[in-house]
């Protein structure tokens, strides 16, 4: 078969279990057998989380930004002040969102590449008061992790809720929700988590939960609103059956699936792959004379890698790389959209998968006309995978 393998920051290659599963037929939405599955994905989402037993997950049916709607929604009364970390693309998404919803937005912004420390955070935030800082773990337009342990304790210290986005992290990115007091972390199905796209995935600690049932003004959204949802997530969760809207049936039963495989894999496992992985894309991006979006590695995302293009190649060269194996995306960042491309290796990737990409790359780095020794990537990587 000589499909490309599709090594975008999401969607991701799924296993042959989880789309097998998604060919099974529809079973209705209050089957017995279904509730289970739906059970037990939120149960295991939980786990995946490191969540703690008094923490609630919510499985809806939309993408990563309806996730971040429904957190931002739910949790923003007109008025309240939220500080925005943003370290790219997706922070800024954030900010729309929370100003949609009547927050009043700061933003603490980093130069694309560039993350914020925790030490940054605290000091903005003893210059004014905010109810909310909301960070993104990894920002798939620059390729930066943020600190999320360390802003989290901070905003804490200040007594600000806190909102995850880890959409391009979640199972992924060592994250333990319950001991570093997330309020709310949130994901979509198609990245490291792997399943095709479609599923929003919240879980919000009881502090979310209780800002939430303190509001004063209605929630904003009619379809996003916990009101509506927590009852549902509930009934699945004690096996009853329950309807507020139809749940994605097929995509919840491919998502049971893949939170299995991860969890039989173990977080710790999981974290630690994606370390491997990551650190042999860069050790062979690194060995191409290539450098990166973000300026330090100490703070550069395991899910993905973002190389910047050599001196004479463009965004043109994808199209080679593609014909060579590997389906990669451009950039995203506007203020650097045309200088680099993004690499994903999150979710079920594997050491094949990464050494496809980069020999991909060489091959069409060599197309581009930007001379490369063949093999150079991929001594590198395997250095690091043996
Ligand atoms: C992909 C992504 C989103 C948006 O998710 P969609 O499913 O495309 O709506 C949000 N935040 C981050 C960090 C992402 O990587």
């Amino acid at each position: 078969m000589s499909r490309p393998r599709l090594m975008i920051p999401g969607p991701i290659e799924f296993t042959d279990e989880v789309m097998a599963e998604m060919s099974k037929p529809t079973p209705s939405h209050v089957d017995p057998a279904f509730i289970e599955i739906f059970g037990q994905a939120l149960e295991d989402l939980r786990s995946a989380f490191l969540a703690g037993p008094d923490y609630q997950p919510f499985i809806l049916a939309g993408s990563g930004t309806l996730a971040m709607d429904c957190a931002v929604t739910n949790l923003v009364e007109p008025g309240d002040r939220a500080l925005v970390v943003d370290t790219g693309y997706f922070s800024q998404r954030m900010a729309d969102i929370v100003r949609r919803y009547g927050g009043d937005v700061t933003l603490l912004s980093a130069a694309p590449g560039e993350t914020i420390t925790p030490e940054q955070l605290r000091a903005a935030l003893a210059e004014n008061a905010y109810d909310l800082v909301t960070i993104t773990h990894v920002d798939t337009s620059t390729g930066v992790l943020t600190d999320v342990r360390g802003l989290t304790a901070a905003a804490k210290e200040h007594d600000a809720l806190v909102i995850v986005d880890g959409v391009c992290a979640a199972a992924a990115e060592e994250m333990r929700q319950a001991e570093w007091g997330v309020d709310v972390y949130l994901t979509a199905s198609q990245k490291a988590i792997g399943t095709p796209p479609g599923l929003g995935l919240l879980v919000a600690s009881p502090r979310a939960l209780a800002k939430w049932r303190g509001r004063s003004a209605p929630v904003g959204s009619y379809y996003s609103d916990w009101g509506y949802w927590l009852p549902i997530m509930q009934a699945y969760e004690a096996r009853k059956p329950s309807y507020f809207g139809t749940p994605a049936v097929n995509l919840v039963m491919a998502l049971a699936v893949s939170l299995r495989q991860i969890l039989d894999e173990g977080m710790e496992n999981v974290f630690v792959r994606h370390v491997l992985l990551s650190n042999a894309v860069k050790a062979g991006v690194e060995a191409l004379g290539m450098s990166q979006v973000p300026t330090d590695m100490a703070h550069a995302a395991h899910t993905l890698t973002c190389p910047r293009y050599p001196e004479g190649v463009d965004a043109s060269f994808l199209k080679m790389v593609r014909a060579n194996g590997a389906i990669l995306a451009g950039g995203l960042h506007p203020a650097i959209k045309g200088e680099y491309f993004r690499i994903g290796h999150m979710g079920a990737a594997s050491r094949a998968d990464v050494l496809t990409a980069l020999g991909a790359v060489e091959a069409g780095l060599r197309a581009a006309g930007y001379p490369v020794e063949p093999g150079v990537a991929l001594a590198a990587a395997q250095a690091v995978l043996s």
